[in-house]
């Protein structure tokens, strides 16, 4: 018997679709044949990871969703407050981190944090508090005013993070923020992520290819095809929420690892093992 601790007024909002892709193909100019035909349902308040080998289209499909790149074919739907967006319309209730934290150098952390806010015209004032609030909410409250040079490599993926949370997307869209990060921190920064987004209700869409990583955060893992990727699996993790680091060593954990391996090893069938 699983536990659910998930409120009423939270499963209901789970019923609400997110975003939608139907028969998503994406072909790039130089005749690659990137993604699909790509469906993925996504509901609000979801927390889904995209698992697949590197090249697949992962980043193909978040940039899709994000509508930084238009599908060759297919529709694609994005939810939001004020409605929908069209795709190749890049949506304001999406936040994007990707993989690189691509932070300004020659500029604090907290003028990092408010550009986009800025951009977006938001008085300086009301932007600053805005961008301190974000700083906060991921343990940065006290750098502020530092340089990204004086900072971790987890440091600032999290301010990479603040900044996409300064414009307080619905939607949350990672791709592999955590790859480049050291095992201890990337479980720290795993745990910090379950905390926000439980606390912000948001919908995150993960790109990694590290099982491990997929299982532990995620509410389904889509597994998908080598390329050019489609839905290979669709693995729903289900374990006693909150999750914290006893799920990690959880007999469950290692079988849901077990399962989602077993789904994602035809995806590497053609590739060299070497
Ligand atoms: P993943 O994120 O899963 O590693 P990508 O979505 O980045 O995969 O890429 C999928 C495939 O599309 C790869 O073969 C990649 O080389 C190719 N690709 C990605 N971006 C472009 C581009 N702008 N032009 C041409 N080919 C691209
Ligand atoms: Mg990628």
């Amino acid at each position: 018997m699983v536990e659910r601790k998930t409120s009423p007024a939270v499963e209901a909002s789970l019923t609400a679709l997110a975003v939608s892709l139907r028969g998503v193909t994406k072909a790039y100019d130089n005749g690659v044949m990137a993604l699909g035909p790509f469906d993925l349902t996504v509901r609000k308040g979801e927390f889904i990871s995209l698992l697949g080998p590197s090249g697949c289209g992962k980043s193909t499909a978040l940039r899709i969703i994000a509508g930084l790149s238009a599908p060759s074919s297919g529709t694609v739907r994005v939810a939001r407050h004020e409605g929908e967006v069209q795709p190749g319309q890049p949506g304001h209730g999406i936040g994007f981190v990707f993989q690189e934290p691509t932070l300004m150098p020659w500029t604090s952390v907290r003028e990092n944090v408010r550009l986009p806010l800025r951009l977006a015209g938001v008085p300086k004032a009301d932007a600053r508090a805005r961008a301190d609030a974000a700083l906060a909410s991921v343990g940065l409250a006290d750098f502020a005013g530092a340089y990204p040079r004086e900072l971790s490599g987890g440091m600032k993926m999290r301010v990479s993070l603040a900044r996409a949370l300064v414009t307080d997307p619905d939607i949350l869209l990672m791709d592999e923020p955590f790859a480049a990060l050291d095992e201890i921190t990337r479980f720290r920064l795993n745990n910090d992520l379950l905390v926000l987004w439980r606390r912000l209700g948001k919908t995150v869409i993960f790109v990694t290819h590290s099982v491990f990583e997929s299982v532990y955060l995620s509410q389904r893992v889509v597994v998908m095809t080598a390329r050019p990727g489609r839905i290979q699996a669709d693995i729903r993790i289900e374990t006693v929420e909150p999750r914290g680091e006893e799920f990690r060593t959880s007999a469950a954990y290692s079988d849901y690892c077990r399962r989602v391996s077993a789904a994602l090893a035809p995806s590497y069938s053609g590739q060299s093992t070497l």
